[in-house]
């Protein structure tokens, strides 16, 4: 898939005042710091669309992106900030479980997860969470430029290996990196598969 367009929408803190529910969508979420904002405008080719910064855990928004006026793209906060407090992440937490548990035309969330580092708890624990639900879901490693490539597939392996704890088959993963765009084409092209079913 080629994005033409990618449009800002809407920012939001209340599932109630999302978009009408009518295009297709998919959601981005992944540890604060992931490299969320930066896979997103690697994604989309523009430099400027999801915010990148070096302060985590700053943003509590569901931001919804039309790409090529068919499918939205939307960015969820991140989760796993060492700073927040209990009652900021349980806030985040009742926030982004409705969302994902109620929005209709959700049709896939892309769990971000570091290639550099070892399967972490929380991302575990997620993942776990979207099966219960019976979320559909995909898993994307990111920056694999920052590693050798044995060492981020060895983490990759090590996560699905993880995963077989509670799920008799693990979800395809991407291996990616906003750098070098590695992984950025397939992630698309299965957005794109998906649409077209
Ligand atoms: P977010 O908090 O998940 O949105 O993370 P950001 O996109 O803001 O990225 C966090 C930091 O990691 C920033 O300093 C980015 O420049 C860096 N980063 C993100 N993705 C990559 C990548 O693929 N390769 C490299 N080398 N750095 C990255």
């Amino acid at each position: 898939m080629i994005v033409k367009t990618a449009t800002f929408i809407s920012s939001n803190t209340k599932v109630d005042k999302l978009p009408a529910a009518n295009l297709p969508e998919y959601a981005f979420i992944g540890r604060s710091n992931v490299g969320k904002s930066s896979l997103i405008n690697a994604l989309t080719g523009n430099r400027h669309l999801a915010k990148t910064s070096q302060t985590p855990g700053k943003t509590q928004l569901i931001n919804h992106f039309l790409i090529n006026g068919a499918w939205y793209l939307v960015d969820l906060p991140g989760y796993g900030f060492a700073k927040a407090s209990k009652s900021s992440r349980a806030v985040w937490e009742k926030f982004i479980r409705r969302y994902l548990s109620i929005r209709e035309n959700l049709q896939c969330v892309f769990v971000l997860i570091d290639s550099r580092h070892e399967p972490q708890q929380n991302d575990l624990d997620f993942c776990r969470w979207l099966g219960e639900k019976g979320i559909s879901f995909l898993l994307v490693f990111t920056k694999a430029d920052k590693s050798s490539l044995a060492k981020a597939n060895s983490n990759v392996r090590k996560f699905h290996q993880a995963l077989l704890q509670w799920f008799e088959e693990t979800p395809p993963h991407f291996l990616t990196s906003a750098e070098s765009r590695l992984g950025c084409e397939q992630l698309l092209t299965a957005i794109d598969e998906i649409n077209s079913n």
